[in-house]
C-alpha cells in the first residue's frame, strides 16, 4: 500500500524527463569530436598501405555506430585495382518514407598515402597523419550519431563514410573514388539533399561557399549559410570559394544536391606530415556540428 504513491512519482518523473529531452535538440560536443580525431590518428595512417590502421579505424567507426543506428553496412569494392570499403549507417524514421525526406551526411575516412606538399622533401613520400584531412569529417559524423540516437530526427538520416577519396593525382587517379563507386553501386539511393564535411577542425576555421556546390546546389548553400548566420558560426564565410574535387561531385553529377563544407584556402599543413591534432580545435568542430544538427532537426 505504501508503494503506490512512490511508483506514481517515479512514473511522473520519468515522463517529465523524457518530454524535456524531446523538446530540445541535444547539443553537439566539440570535445567528443576532438577525441574521435585523436582515436583515429592513434591508429596510424588510414591508407591502403596500412591495412592494420585501416581495419582498426573501420572497426572503431562500426563499433561506435552499431548500437546507435538502425542499420549499418560495409560495402567493399575494387576500383582501378584498389580495394576499398564504404561504410553506410542509417538512422531510420519510419514516418519519413521514401527518399523524399532523406538527408545524407558524408565524409572520407581514408587518409592520403603521401605528403607531397611537405616542404621537407624527405617527408614527401610519407603518409599524412590525417587529423584534419580525414579525421575531422569522420569525427563530426560520429558525434552527430550520438545526438541522433538521443533524439530521433524527423527525417531519415544516412551517415556515409567514403573510402579512397584522397588518392587524387597519385598515378593519375581521380579524387573521390569511393564516393563515385557508392553512387554507381546504389542507383536506388537518391537522398533529397546532403552535405560532405572535409577538413573542418582548424583553429582558424574558414569555410567559403565551394564553387561546384554553389553552382549546382544554390538552395542548399543558402539553407546552410542561413543556419550558420543564425548561429553566428564565424567559420562559415559568405564568399565564393574555388572549385574543389571532393566526395560531393559524384552526387551532383547524378543530380542530387550535395554540397561540400571544406576549409579553403587549404591550411599550410595540408597534405604534409604536419596535419596533426595540434591544428584542431573543439570549438571549430562544434560550429560545424551545430550547423549540421540544426540542418537535420529543423
Ligand atoms: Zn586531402
Amino acid at each position: 500500500m505504501q508503494l503506490k504513491p512512490v511508483i506514481i512519482c517515479v512514473v511522473l518523473l520519468l515522463l517529465s524527463v523524457s518530454s524535456a529531452a524531446e523538446s530540445k535538440s541535444p547539443l553537439f560536443n566539440g570535445e567528443n569530436a576532438l577525441t574521435h580525431i585523436k582515436t583515429q590518428v592513434a591508429f596510424g595512417p588510414r591508407t591502403i598501405d596500412n591495412s592494420e590502421g585501416k581495419q582498426a579505424t573501420l572497426d572503431f567507426i562500426h563499433q561506435t555506430l552499431e548500437p546507435l543506428s538502425s542499420k549499418i553496412t560495409v560495402q567493399p569494392f575494387t576500383v582501378q585495382g584498389l580495394n576499398g570499403k564504404n561504410i553506410w549507417a542509417t538512422f531510420m524514421n519510419p514516418k519519413a518514407m521514401g527518399t523524399a525526406n532523406r538527408i545524407m551526411l558524408g565524409a572520407h575516412w581514408d587518409t592520403r598515402p603521401i605528403s607531397e606538399q611537405d616542404p621537407d622533401h624527405s617527408k614527401q613520400t610519407l603518409p599524412t597523419p590525417g587529423a584534419n584531412d580525414g579525421g575531422s569529417g569522420v569525427a563530426v559524423l560520429l558525434e552527430l550519431a550520438r545526438l541522433f540516437s538521443i533524439r530521433k530526427p524527423e527525417v531519415t538520416v544516412d551517415l556515409i563514410f567514403f573510402d579512397l577519396e584522397d588518392m587524387g593525382n597519385i598515378k593519375n587517379l581521380p579524387f573521390a573514388l569511393g564516393a563515385q563507386v557508392f553512387v554507381d553501386q546504389n542507383p536506388f539511393y537518391r537522398p533529397s539533399k546532403g552535405v560532405i564535411v572535409d577538413m573542418v577542425c582548424d583553429k582558424n576555421l574558414r569555410i567559403p561557399q565551394e564553387r561546384y556546390s554553389k553552382k549546382q546546389a544554390p538552395l542548399l548553400i543558402k539553407e546552410i549559410w542561413s543556419i550558420a548566420e543564425a548561429q553566428n558560426a564565424t567559420g562559415f564565410y559568405k564568399q565564393q570559394g574555388t572549385y574543389i574535387q571532393d566526395d560531393h561531385l559524384p552526387f551532383l553529377n547524378a543530380g542530387i544536391p550535395v554540397i561540400d563544407l571544406i576549409h579553403y584556402p587549404f591550411p599550410d599543413y595540408w597534405h604534409t606530415s604536419r596535419d596533426t591534432i595540434e591544428n584542431c580545435d573543439a570549438e571549430s568542430l562544434e560550429q560545424v556540428g551545430n550547423v549540421l544538427s540544426a540542418f537535420v532537426y529543423n
